[in-house]
This record gives C-alpha cells, structure tokens and sequence, in this order.
C-alpha cells in the first residue's frame, strides 16, 4: 500500500511529496509476538518499520489520516502485548548510526534511536568512556532507554543523557529536549508520565567521562571483584564483562534457549515509601520472618526504596514458582517468565496474583514495569 495513498495528514502534508523515494513498506497483520521478549501477543493491524525519520514521519501520517492508534516499538524488552494484538499502527523504529567526539576527559555520543543498546555500551567500553558501562547487558534499543530512564547496578540514564531529539506525534515538529526536560527519575521520564504517546524519540546523546574509573557501587559488582583480589583495579571492560557475567546468572541477560529470560525483566518496580511506612514493614518483618531483615535503600527525598525482589519472596512466591504456562524465574524472583505457549491473560493473572499477595501480607502496593499494549488500564497498573 503505497503512501502516496495518504491524502488527509493535515500537520503533514508536506511530507507525502516525495517522489524520489520508495513507497512506504506497510504490513498488515504481523504477529508482534517474536518481537517481543515475553514472546506473547496477537498480531499488529498495520506494522510500518522505519530506517530513516522520513519513514518515521509518513508512518505518523499514515496513521493520523486513517485514525488509527499508534504504538511505537524499539527492542520490544519492556512489553506484555495483548492476545489479541493492536488495532492500529505499530511502528517499529530502526534508526541507526552512532557519532562521537570529544577529547581526552569527555566524550559526545550521539545515536540513532534503533541503535542496540548494549551495542553502544560495547562501543563506549572500547572508547575507554565511563558512565553506562554497569548497564551492560539490558535488552532493547537506545530509543528505549530515556522512557523509563533505564537503569541497573547503580547507573541510571539520566545521569549521561544530555538530548533527546524526538518526533511530536501531533504537530510533525521536530525538538530537542535537554536532560531536565526528560523529567528523569527512578524508572520515570516525561516520556512513559504526562508525554506519554506524544513523542517518538529520534536520536539520544549520552556525555560520557574519557578515561575514568568504572563505578563499582552496587553489592554485587563489589562481590564479584573481591572474589577476584590481587586482581588490580577493575577496568572499564571488566565491569562491562562482570554486569554481563551477573546479569546471565539471573536470566537478566538474553541468551537465546534459556527460557528464564523469556521475559521483560524485572517485573515490579522497587516501591518507594516514606520513612514511617517503612519503619511499620520493619516492624511488620521482625514479627512474620524473623532474621531476615527488610532491604531499605535511601530512594531520594526522603523516601526509602524496597526491594520488590525480597516481598515477593516473603510473601510466598519463590524462584521457580509456577503457574501454569507462566511462572517466576528460577533465577530472579522479580522476573515474571513465559514458560512457552503463554497468554498475555496468563501473565496478568500472575501479576495480580502477586500483587494481591504482597498488599495482603504487606500492606505495599507493587507496580508493573513493563509497558502493557492493547491491553486496559487497570491490567497495567
Ligand atoms: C532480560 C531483561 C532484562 C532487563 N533488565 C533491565 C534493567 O536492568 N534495567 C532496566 O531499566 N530495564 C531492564 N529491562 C527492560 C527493558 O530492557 C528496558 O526498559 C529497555 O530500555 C526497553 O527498550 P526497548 O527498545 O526494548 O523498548 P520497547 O520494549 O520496545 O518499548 C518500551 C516502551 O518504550 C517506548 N519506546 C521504545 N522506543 C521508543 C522510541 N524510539 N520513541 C518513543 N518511545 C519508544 C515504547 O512505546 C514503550 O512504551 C530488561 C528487560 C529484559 C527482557
């Protein structure tokens, strides 16, 4: 179905005009499943993959003009896609191309949105550029990573994102926004809280530090290393190695044929609380397990950070557990896992399990992390 079809994109009309290119490829009824982690859900009315932002502008157009609900796809590592598929347009944006300068204490990497993150990660490693190097590892793309201000074994995004240059879905405008204008925070950006669906991210630029030390901050990074002593100071390429090396035994890195990390990751964010709520579950710990002491971390203005991982546990869901076709990863109890042939309906079920579960036993209300396509709200929360 050739784009030039496309009369009505009133904000962008301009762009149909291009004679010289090759009509717009658009699929009907592709199965979004294998594009997925979780490897669930039916199939996308419309699929439109796009390699250059022209492409990511008709694709808009196209669906503006016919109505149709817009879902935007990078990696697919974040995603519970409903069984019966998305209505509308999914476009699959593969933008690719990484540019970088700097000099001896800084480098500007700038990237295309549908660049493989751990690709840039590897790239930055060998750059001998520091600041991502512990989120070796996480699935999906670079466009991916501002939405939820990815983050793991204490990096976060936010920290070297310096530009998101993104497409406004409604206006066709082009614009670049600075890293407070992301609104970064634990899990968070603008993008997934009040931009949701409003932008399609184009480009990202990450400021990364030349020639600096590794963080090694995180309880697991640090034991890893003093397992290793004499060793030396870890450099840049053995952090990258050692967050893969301890993302792989959680079924937190992908690796094809282990069905633990079939998956979208962490499926519960940690829950952030205030100090006299967390003072109640302490108490409330004491007495219901004795001996295991809450996990507390400082979450920021004054709040405290929980572990999902640990109420999950010690609310009776353990590694391993299963139900049915979907169970809990036999290596990561936050990971909700797709023991094959499951429903997206068998994942919502166990999520709901789980948090019912916790909020009896707790009194703590656990939220989802992965983005939930096609399905409602409620489902998602
Ligand atoms: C095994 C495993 C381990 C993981 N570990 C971590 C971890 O340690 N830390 C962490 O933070 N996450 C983790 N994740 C979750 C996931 O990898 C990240 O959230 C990742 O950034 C998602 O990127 P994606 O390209 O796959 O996005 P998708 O899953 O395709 O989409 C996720 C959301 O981002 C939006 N989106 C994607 N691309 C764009 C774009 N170009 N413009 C606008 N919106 C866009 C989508 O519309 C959707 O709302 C893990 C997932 C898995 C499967």
């Amino acid at each position: 179905m050739p784009i030039a079809n496309v009369k009505k994109a009133i904000p962008y009309s301009g762009l149909l005009l291009y004679p010289d290119r090759n009509p717009l490829e658009i699929q009907e009824n592709i199965a979004l499943a294998p594009l997925t982690t979780f490897q669930v859900g039916g199939p996308a009315r419309y699929f439109i993959e796009a390699h250059a932002e022209h492409e990511v502008m008709e694709a808009v157009a196209f669906a503006l003009a016919r109505h149709l609900p817009l879902f935007v796809l990078g990696g697919g590592s974040n995603l519970v896609v409903a069984d019966e598929g998305w209505p509308g347009l999914v476009l699959k944006v593969s933008l690719r191309g990484v540019e970088f300068e700097g000099d001896l204490e800084k480098m500007l990497f700038c990237a295309g949105a549908g660049e493989n993150w751990d690709d840039l990660v590897a790239l930055a490693v060998s750059k001998s550029c520091a600041g991502i190097e512990c989120l070796s590892g996480i699935p999906g793309t670079v466009g991916g990573t501002p939405v939820q201000n990815v983050g793991a074994y204490g990096q976060e995004v936010s920290e070297t994102i310096t530009r998101v240059r993104a497409l406004e879905i409604a206006t066709g405008n082009t614009l670049e926004m600075s890293n407070a204008d992301c609104g970064f925070a634990y899990r968070t950006s603008k993008f997934n809280g009040v931009m949701r669906d409003k932008y399609i991210v184009l480009e990202v630029d990450y400021l990364l530090r030349r020639n600096d030390e590794p963080k090694i901050e995180y309880a697991d990074v640090k034991k890893f290393f003093a397992a290793q002593p004499g060793a030396g100071k870890p450099t840049l390429q053995q952090v990258r190695d050692a967050v893969r090396s301890i993302r792989q035994s959680k079924a937190m890195l992908i690796v094809p044929g282990d069905e633990d990390c079939r998956s979208a990751g962490s499926f519960f964010k940690n829950p952030l609380v205030s100090e006299a709520e967390a003072t109640r579950i302490e108490v409330l710990a004491h007495k219901l397990v004795p001996g295991r002491a809450l996990p507390r971390y400082p979450g920021g203005n004054g709040l405290v950070k929980l572990a999902a991982a640990w109420l999950v546990e010690q609310s009776g869901f353990h590694k391993g557990y299963s139900r049915g076709p979907v169970g809990i990863s036999r290596k990561h109890s936050l990971a909700i896992v797709n023991r094959g042939g499951a429903k997206a309906k068998d994942i919502v079920a166990l999520k709901e399990e789980i948090q019912h579960k916790v909020f009896d036993v707790w009194g703590v209300s656990l939220h989802a992390e992965p983005v939930f396509v096609g399905l409602n709200r409620h489902s998602s929360e």
